[in-house]
């Protein structure tokens, strides 16, 4: 039997790890940390879970090929049950709030009541979210190994995706915001996600969420990932945690194997690297093999930015805070980095019982963090580091206090963390957790997942195609042993 080593149990990793034992070969996974999952992880403290990826997982919807994989991986079962939400978020402006609702009418109705002066745009808005219902992640093979019928169905499929594109591909979520009048729904636009993202990214995500493609699978990412490990495992794939590998081993166009951090080398026919990109150039594999594609993207952080988060979770008593999932508010400006801050998030988990203590829950903020900002953190010293979180993290605290007074005495904070944690935890290159924001203007990354000039190794990670994420994960895990069946001369039909 042929063997597969997988560098990285993230969800990638463990996709490709989970499709690799299902085609027959013998597959060892390498975890760098205690536990796999990567960024698709949630931890406990101080008697509370804290969930640290899981907003929307597209793929949800019965039928839909990603559900396919997520089945197939174990991610979610024909009895996974889903989060009852009602909302997409809601976005406050000193007292006047706007909500996105999964029932887009209801979104419309009241949007035009908030402000029927931007009727207009508000009706472009939802006409062109119904549109983008359509959108479908392709993941039954990569796309070069398509054929034309491939591209025809694809393109069936998705035929109202150009309406979309024509709209809102050609702006940003700052350039949305302009269209309208009323400051709480600019406030929309510009509050869920970087502002400098494609409009068309935010169309996409809000009709995911409305046609019940992007649920949150009740138990959150940990919940998620344990399943997909259990999966991997009982097919008889072997995980291997504390275990970072140093590099590939490498000769003339081949790789034979790994060296393990502690010296151990370990062989094998194929590798499939599903680390963070840098780190897979930069350590494992070396620079020369970074081809000119990725090095222009990594050099040109103008058009091609990262972002990470400097992040916060605290305990409340459930019975004072009416809100069940995401807000946005105003805060008392304050610096990061030089950068003024004046928004921020809270995602409640009221919807997540067994998160908290009888009576408690678990409130999360996550101010998006970019290239600069991660070289301010990482120039610190350790005090310096630790002061500022627990000073941000206070400032934080201060706002939720001043929006939700009755909050005040019965909010205490559980953990913060920054852009240098993802660093640390998953070797995230500048503490990214997703992979290049594709901007208005600028082409959206994307790679094939092959290596030139080694012919036996693969990359499964969402690094290989813009913006990442879970589906992009999972689906670079899967193609990545698709590469190696086409390579072998099998059906890649898995
Ligand atoms: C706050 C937050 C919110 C998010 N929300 C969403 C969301 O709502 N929906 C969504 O789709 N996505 C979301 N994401 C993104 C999602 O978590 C990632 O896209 C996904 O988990 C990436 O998977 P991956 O396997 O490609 O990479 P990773 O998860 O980074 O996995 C790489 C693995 O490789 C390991 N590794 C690195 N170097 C080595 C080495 N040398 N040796 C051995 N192991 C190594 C790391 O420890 C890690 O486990 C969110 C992420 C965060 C942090």
């Amino acid at each position: 039997m042929k063997k597969v080593v997988i560098i990285g149990g993230g969800v990638a990793g463990l996709t490709a790890g989970v499709y690799a034992r299902k085609s027959g070969y013998e597959v060892e996974i390498f975890e760098k940390n205690p536990v796999a999952g990567g960024q698709c992880m949630g931890w406990n403290r101080k008697g509370y879970h804290i969930d640290n990826c899981i907003h929307w997982l597209t793929g949800t919807q019965e039928n839909s090929a990603l559900r396919k994989v997520w089945e197939t991986i174990g991610a979610l079962t024909p009895n996974t049950e889903f989060v009852q939400t009602e909302k997409f978020f809601t976005c406050y402006v000193g007292e006047e709030s706007a909500t996105l609702w999964k029932d887009v009418e209801r979104t419309k109705k009241e949007l035009i009541q908030l402000s029927p002066e931007d009727k207009t745009e508000i009706d472009t808005f939802i006409e062109h979210v119904k549109y983008a219902a359509c959108c479908q992640m392709p993941v039954e093979k990569p796309m070069d190994m398509m054929n034309i019928f491939d591209y025809l169905k694809m393109g069936k499929s998705m035929a109202e995706m150009p309406k979309v594109l024509k709209e809102y591909g050609n702006i940003n979520l700052e350039d949305m915001a302009a269209r309208f009048k009323h400051p709480v729904i600019k406030a929309v636009f510009t509050d869920y996600m970087p502002k400098e993202y494609q409009a068309s990214s935010f169309i996409v995500s809000y009709a995911t969420v409305v046609s019940g493609n992007g649920e949150i699978p009740v138990g959150g990412s940990l919940a998620m990932t344990n399943r997909i490990i259990d999966k991997f495992e009982k097919l008889g794939g072997k995980l291997h945690c504390n275990s970072e590998v140093k590099r590939v081993t490498i000769k003339g166009n081949k790789a034979y194997g790994i060296e393990l951090e502690n010296g151990e080398n370990i062989a094998a026919d194929f590798i499939i690297c599903a680390t963070d990109a840098m780190e897979m150039f930069d350590k494992l594999l070396g620079r020369k093999y970074m081809n000119k594609k990725w090095s222009a993207c990594f050099k040109d952080e103008e058009s091609y930015p990262l972002f990470s988060g400097f992040q916060a979770a605290f305990s409340i008593d459930r019975a004072m805070f009416a809100h069940t999932d995401t807000v946005f508010i105003d805060c008392e400006p304050f610096n990061i980095n030089k950068k003024e801050i004046r928004r921020m998030s809270l995602k409640s988990y009221q919807y997540e019982k067994d998160f908290a203590p009888e009576g408690k829950t678990v409130l999360q903020t996550n101010m998006i963090q970019f290239d600069d900002d991660y070289r301010y953190w990482k120039s610190l010293n350790k005090d310096d580091y630790t002061g500022k979180k627990y000073e941000f993290a206070e400032r934080m605290k201060e706002n939720i206090e001043k929006k939700f007074p009755e909050l005040a005495g019965h909010i205490k904070l559980l953990d913060c963390w920054t852009p240098v944690t993802y660093e640390r935890y998953c070797n995230s290159y500048h503490g990214a957790y997703m992979s290049f924001i594709t901007k208005k203007d600028v082409k959206s990354f994307s790679v094939k997942g092959t290596i030139e000039g080694l012919h036996n190794v693969f990359v499964a990670s969402q690094w290989i195609q813009a913006p990442g994420g879970l589906p992009v994960a999972a689906a670079a895990g899967k193609f990545a042993v698709q590469r190696i069946l086409k390579k072998e001369k099998r059906s890649i039909m898995i």
